[in-house]
């Protein structure tokens, strides 16, 4: 039988030498709308108080708090988006709306819902108003030089509005990595197209620029290769120019058309091969300069699987995220696992909360060629290597992938 000349790692020493070659991209300037996701590259600071002023957080009338009679004579309107020179004394009140700077000498502001105007005058139908009552003091929510935001931050919706609070039309953050994604196979044709014979049609582009998508980087689509040596050169070639990392599918196995390794090899420096792992066991990482390449499996499960084992950690630490690793959660197994322990097996499972537990329900029958196997799949099982198979209550680590219901 001939032999790989690839020596067999785990996927924790593969991740540790993946890890150290995933340096997070040059900081870049984008716009807000463009912010969403990214990590933020510097600390923001407030360049000023919010409220910049007092703002009333109420539609009602300002007052002066001290004031007794419920009887006051309107002297005008204050509304958001101007200063007006409305001074309220004793006996008077301002009609004033949600947002709008509180005129010189109130320092209360009564709800609308508790007045009533009758002419020009207001009447307060509560017993007490309180010094400051509904009123949003400046540099209540933000101070002025406050740090804000912290580099190595993710943006959500609310920091990137924190963003546009303190002023910042445009920020320093992590880009997004682009993935060049390639196919290859002499087999494969286009989802629109009606397979001939001895043919399939190409998922793994379409599987893996989603998870591309969904780690926060941009795909961009190189298509299918045919297994012969020009057109997987011009196409890998064109992923190293155009994007940070290539992701390839298919021919990396033992074939005599597998020929993704050794391309990779007379290009760059290919550091591992082969890992105790399955699926996935013949994937393949190397650098060329500054770019990384995976060489995934073809088996459409087996490609999914080795993306999420040890791509997935390269494109988020890329980002600047400290969350490269998927939570772990403790699971019981609704049934009997068969497991050979000479790999670590990464199987597709359905883990749910039942009471103050977690069980986890396979999907089927784990052939790493049924894609139908990770369909509605929120977990993959770590059955370490070294054990053999599990029974029916036992405990394994799940690695979360979606939400658990
Ligand atoms: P390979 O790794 O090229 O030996 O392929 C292993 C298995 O995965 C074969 O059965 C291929 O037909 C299948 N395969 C390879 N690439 C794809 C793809 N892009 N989409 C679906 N199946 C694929
Ligand atoms: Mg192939």
């Amino acid at each position: 039988m001939p032999e790989s000349k690839w020596p067999m790692i785990t996927v924790e020493e593969a991740l540790t030498i993946v890890l150290r070659y995933a340096c997070p991209l040059p900081s870049v300037e984008v716009n807000l709308a463009e912010a969403l996701g990214r990590t933020l590259a510097e600390d923001v600071r407030a360049d000023e108080d919010m409220p910049p002023f007092r703002a009333s957080s109420v539609d009602g009338y300002a007052v002066v708090a001290a004031d007794t009679q419920p009887e006051r004579r309107l002297i005008g309107e204050q509304t958001a988006g101007q200063m007006s020179d409305l001074r309220v004394l004793p006996g008077t009140a301002a009609r004033i709306t949600t947002g709008a700077p509180v005129p010189e000498g109130a320092d209360a502001v009564v709800m609308v819902e508790r007045t009533e105007e009758r002419d020009s005058y207001v009447v307060i139908h509560q017993p007490t108003v309180r010094s400051g009552e509904a009123i949003r003091p400046i540099g209540q929510d933000i101070g002025r030089g406050d740090l804000v935001l912290r580099a190595g931050q993710v943006l959500g919706p609310a920091e990137v509005g924190v963003l546009a609070t303190v002023g910042r039309q445009r920020a320093p953050v992590i880009p997004a990595p682009v993935v060049a994604v390639l196919s290859t196979g002499d087999e494969l044709v286009e989802p629109g197209e009606r397979p001939g014979p001895g043919q399939i049609r190409d998922s793994n582009r379409y599987t893996l620029m989603g998870v591309v998508r969904q780690a926060g980087a941009v795909p961009l689509d190189l298509g299918i290769a045919r297994d012969e040596e020009v057109d997987l050169r011009r196409r890998v070639a064109r992923g190293l120019a155009e994007a940070d990392i290539l992701v390839s599918s298919g021919g990396v196995s033992m074939g005599h058309l597998d020929l993704v390794k050794p391309l990779l090899e007379e290009l760059g420096t290919v550091h591992f091969g082969r890992l105790y792992m399955k699926p996935g066991k013949p994937l393949t990482f190397a650098t060329v300069g500054s770019r990384l390449a995976f060489a995934l499996p073809g088996n459409p499960v087996s490609s999914l699987v080795s993306f999420e084992l040890v791509v997935r950690p390269a494109l988020m630490q890329m980002q600047g995220r400290s969350d490269t690793a998927r939570p772990t959660r403790r699971v019981r197994l609704a049934h009997a696992v068969r497991h050979d322990d000479d790999r670590t097996e990464y199987q597709r499972a359905i883990v749910r909360r039942e009471g103050d537990g977690y069980w986890a329900t396979t999907t089927g029958f784990q052939g790493s060629g049924r894609l139908m196997s990770l369909v509605g799949a929120n977990a993959l099982l770590v059955l370490p290597m070294g054990h053999g198979d599990f029974a029916a209550g036992d405990e394994v680590n799940a690695l979360v992938v979606d939400d658990v219901g």
